[in-house]
């Protein structure tokens, strides 16, 4: 991949013409322009660099052709710390490279908080010096705690997160019990500075100790590696990559969690906590700039850190980077599908290979593609086979509704019914999953038989009758939901068609009214806070029965829910992906591993029209082996990756005739490449998308081909007019 002999940074005298990548879209070939710089510089090193008007951060990458000297313009290095490693850029480059994007969009994904490199105004940050016990009130305590083992707020922060005034924190430093701090540039994302790590090591099993000094000899080795860490749920798997992280932290080195959904990420970080006596750096679109800028800041000066975050952590400017876990690998989310389309996962293993370091992927039901690099040598295959503590696995169960139905407009049967009942009669709590979000996913005219689409794309709205609307889950338009039919102008005649959680909640309410219920969907819980919230009042047993969507499968744990009914075990098994039936299996057994942690055994009804289908028998038969080998099977002879290779090249725009006619030029010039089948155009699944036509070819490969080359060649012949956007989509993993 990669040559590995230590690299001599070059330094570029003052006044010599550089090339520089300016982090924002250009359409050169490597993206560069030319500069100069009225200081010496380095290769790698980031400039503030003037683009027409406006001034963008660059990366600084090579001398230029002196002829045009004195002409060009200037570039202004940022702090000297600013500058990119060796292994970070041919990362950026491999990316650009794999995924034909333009180097300067990879690059705004490295340096995507601008403000990081600028310094900051001075403000004072307060953190906990003392533990909650060694204050006098209540408020105290309850303050001290919620600031125990973070890095210092602001003054701000604080009276959001606590409502404490400023005068009470005023009196607790003045009582010994918080510490005020400069918040300079220098401000740490994490607290390793100060503090030693703390083990408080769980006690492991044999199979989890066994694989943890495994993974912790690997990052103290300092080579590249890959693990695929593939144990069943509850098996420890998080304090098993813990020890890995362990060892970077104490090699000095830094340590990225890459999480599949934000949302639960408080639970991890107090999880990361209680393990290691500080949280970690938090990486997601949602939080506030300075927090950003401390922790790439952090990242780029090379402090041992953990930086726990989403996939664009990934990106993250890492010094000194000692191991990269993906958690829940086979996850979906790890999948860019605007902008960049990068896999996280895939270009994590890259990563870990430029930087000789090794990375851990994670997983109850790992993706195919995975397994088959485990059997073909390329990553070590750790198996935790036994569950933590007393739990064993759930028993599983098929409900044929062919024989047992549901009520006309009712969605739960009644041996699912039955069941619900039971539980509640023994306190315990019961999970119902229906991934649909809303409460309708199509509604239907009765009169002219139309359903309700989006103006904007061809979907379905989906009814969401919490807030009063229909909604497109594509584009975001919303709408009232219509009196008159928006086709024949008849009124009172809309039906909502099928159900979806809300919908589900209200079948819940009329069947069981005495119990307590909450939903949890991206809708309802859009916040990290807002999903400790509910999974507190589930700890307190304050919520009898739980309606979730897949968030709800994204590894969080009940101890006292017993009972999962899945509602429609169907969905998802009817589509054109490849990987349908792969990624059902995954969510239905992420689904069923919410039951039955604790002390007492778990039970899983799935409803379904189709028991006989290949995914839901090896669910019941826990027959995961035969599963993976089927789907294996059929992929290798459909010579479907992972053994062998996508891409797919999407055109979009408003003139649909237009579109085919650019289509059917490029079927024209496709030159008949060896080994590389090209289908289509055909108008995408979603042939409409925020008022853009969209239409679709999809290239296959063997899996040694380089169909990026094969890509660059063909639509190098072809001049596609502006008014319509080609996208290339390299290993999709979404085909609408
Ligand atoms: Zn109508
Ligand atoms: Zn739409």
């Amino acid at each position: 991949m990669s040559s590995h002999a230590p690299q001599v940074v070059e330094i570029i005298p003052e006044k010599t013409p550089i090339r520089v990548v300016p982090a924002t879209a250009l359409p050169h070939l490597d993206g560069a322009l030319s500069y100069r710089c009225e200081t010496p510089l380095h290769i790698g090193q980031l400039v503030a660099t003037p683009l027409g008007k406006r001034q963008v951060v660059g990366l600084v990458i090579g001398r230029a052709d002196a002829s045009a000297a004195m002409t060009l313009k200037t570039v202004t290095p940022f702090h000297a710390d600013y500058h990119l490693i060796p292994e970070m850029q041919q990362f950026l480059d491999w990316v650009a490279k794999w995924y034909l994007e333009k180097p300067g969009l990879v690059l705004k994904m490295a340096s995507s908080v601008p403000s990081a490199l600028k310094d900051d105004a001075l403000s004072i940050g307060y953190h906990a010096i003392a533990s909650p016990d060694q204050a006098k009130t209540a408020r105290r305590q309850s303050i001290l705690a919620e600031l125990a083992g973070k890095v210092p707020e602001t003054l701000s922060a604080i009276r959001a997160m606590t409502g404490a005034t400023a005068s009470t924190i005023k009196a607790m430093c003045d009582d010994g019990l918080l510490a005020a701090v400069p918040m300079t540039p220098d401000n740490s994302a994490n607290l390793l500075d100060h503090m030693t790590i703390q083990d408080r090591l769980k006690s492991l099993k044999d199979e989890q100790s066994t694989a943890a000094k495994t993974l912790a000899k690997a990052v103290t080795a300092k080579q590249y590696s890959a693990f695929l860490l593939d144990g069943v749920t509850g098996s420890g798997k998080t304090e098993v990559y813990f020890e890995a992280v362990a060892a970077a932290l104490k090699a000095g080195r830094q340590a990225l969690i890459l999480l599949p959904e934000i949302a639960l990420s408080q639970a991890f970080e107090r999880r990361c906590y209680e393990r290691f006596g500080f949280r970690p750096g938090m990486w997601h679109s949602g939080l506030t700039d300075s927090r950003r800028r401390a922790v790439w800041r952090d990242a780029i000066r090379g402090k041992p850190m953990i930086v726990a975050g989403a996939r664009s952590a990934l990106f993250l400017p890492f010094k000194n980077p000692g191991v990269i876990i993906v958690d829940e690998e086979h996850e979906q989310s790890f999948r860019q599908q605007d902008g960049v389309r990068y896999h996280a996962r895939d270009m994590a293993v890259l990563r870990a290979h430029l930087s000789q370091i090794p990375v851990i992927l994670s997983s109850a039901t790992p993706s195919l593609e995975s397994l088959v690099n485990a059997e073909q040598g390329k990553y070590h295959h750790i198996r935790l086979m036994s569950r933590y503590g007393a739990a064993g696995m759930p028993d599983m169960a098929l409900i044929d509704l062919g024989k047992t139905p549901a009520e006309r407009r009712r969605w739960l049967s009644p041996p699912l019914v039955d069941a619900i009942s039971k539980a509640l009669e023994q306190k315990e709590q019961v999970l119902l999953f229906l991934n649909r979000r809303g409460y309708a996913p199509m509604s239907l005219c009765l009169s002219c038989r139309e359903r309700i689409v989006c103006p904007n794309c061809s979907a379905w709205l989906v009814t969401h009758k919490s807030a009063g609307e229909l909604r497109c889950h594509h584009c975001g338009h919303n709408s009232q939901f219509p009196s008159i039919c928006p086709s024949c102008q008849t009124e009172g005649m809309i039906m909502s068609c099928g159900p979806g959680v809300e919908r589900l909640a209200e079948e819940v309410t009329i069947r069981f009214p005495e119990a307590r219920q909450g939903i949890f969907s991206s809708d309802a819980i859009t916040t990290p806070a807002l999903a400790e919230q509910f999974f507190n009042a589930v700890h307190n047993d304050e919520i009898d029965i739980i309606i979730g969507t897949q968030m709800v499968a994204k590894g969080h744990h009940f101890p006292d829910l017993t009972l999962v009914g899945v509602v429609d075990a169907d969905l998802g098994l009817g589509g054109a992906d490849l990987r349908g039936g792969e990624l059902s299996w995954q969510l239905l057994t992420q689904v069923a591993g919410r039951a039955g942690r604790a002390e007492r055994p778990g039970k899983v009804l799935l409803q379904t029209a189709m028991p006989q289908s290949a995914v839901l028998q090896s669910l019941i038969h826990d027959d995961r082996d035969g599963f993976i080998e089927a789907e294996k099977a059929a992929r290798q002879d459909a010579a479907m990756p992972p053994y062998g290779r996508l891409a797919a090249v999407i055109l979009s725009g408003r003139d649909e005739a237009r579109l085919m006619i650019i289509a059917r030029q490029m079927v024209d010039h496709w030159p008949n490449f060896d080994g590389v089948t090209l289908l289509g155009p055909a108008p995408a699944p979603l042939r409409l998308l925020r008022r853009n036509y969209r239409v679709r070819f999809l290239l296959k490969s063997e899996r040694d081909v380089n169909l990026q080359r094969v890509i660059t060649s063909w639509l190098a012949a072809i001049s596609i007019p502006s008014a319509v956007s080609c996208q290339v989509d390299i290993d999709p993993v979404s085909f609408f």
